[in-house]
């Protein structure tokens, strides 16, 4: 080999490391992937499977799903803490562990059909998306629903339908729900969701006055709801058109 060969190879082989360099370590936002890929093990390890979190779809799905991606930029490197984070409009990220019980007391299969109601940052949507189920999500604040929209069709799941409207009413179109997820509260559950949950159907959905909120696990059995008290928690409420409680 010349010198001149020599060094075009050498400088060729730099090229090719540089490229791999940066793409190994700056992500599509510029934040380095490999602090928040760990970051995302951690937080699987330590807030969810330390906990009661055993769904291993659950575990996967979050493990996979860039959560810094759904909070405000300011806020990405508080992502993977173990807390609710403001994205803006007064509503918030629901905290880590939160979003993967109530996945996994949707008791999720593949190829089921989901509602979700309050679509947020599009955060639970995706990690749903991410266990192979087909995701129908309802926003009631426009600004909202459209971010959410945004930001996940980089990530490109096919498999989630975003609506802007009220809730409460649930999406008649698409029903009926082998299993509906609720992210804000209402004081008590809204008649439509229970109609259009197929029988053997699974919702789980924060209920009461602010400051004391439980969330219930309910099923649909011959007809009746039969429901079950998980945890205290706290949603911010489910509201109108009109920013009214229901
Ligand atoms: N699941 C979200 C967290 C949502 S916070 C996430 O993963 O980020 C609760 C959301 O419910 C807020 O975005 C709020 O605007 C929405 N919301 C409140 N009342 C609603 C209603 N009646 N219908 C649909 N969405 C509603």
């Amino acid at each position: 080999m010349f010198i001149s060969e020599r060094i075009s190879a050498v400088v060729g082989l730099s090229a090719v490391m540089v490229v791999i360099f940066s793409t190994r370590v700056l992500g599509l936002t510029g934040a380095p992937v490999d602090s928040m890929a760990n970051q995302r093990q951690q937080m699987v390890t330590h807030q969810l499977r330390g906990r009661n979190i055993v769904d291993a779809r659950v575990l996967s799905a979050m493990k996979t799903v860039p959560r810094h991606l759904f909070v405000p930029k300011y806020l990405r490197h508080l992502a993977y803490r173990d807390t609710p984070l403001p994205i803006g409009h007064g509503q918030t990220i629901s905290q880590p562990y939160i979003v993967a019980l109530m996945s996994q007391l949707l008791s999720i299969e593949p190829g089921r059909r989901i509602l979700e109601i309050g679509t947020g940052s599009g955060y639970q949507a995706a990690v749903l998306a991410e266990m192979g189920v087909q995701v129908f999500s309802v926003e009631i604040v426009p600004e909202l629903g459209h971010r959410a929209i945004k930001t996940l069709r980089p990530l490109g799941y096919k498999n989630i339908r975003v609506k802007i409207g009220d809730g409460y009413q649930g999406w008649g179109e698409h029903a009926p729900f082998d299993a509906i997820i609720v992210t804000c509260a209402p004081t008590g559950i809204p008649e439509p969701l229970k109609d259009q949950l197929t029988e053997g159907g699974r919702m789980v959905i924060p209920v009461g006055e602010a400051g004391q909120q439980q969330l219930l696990l309910l099923t649909k059995q011959h007809g009746d709801v039969k429901r079950k008290k998980i945890v205290d928690v706290r949603f911010v409420p489910m509201i109108d058109r009109r920013g009214k409680t229901y």
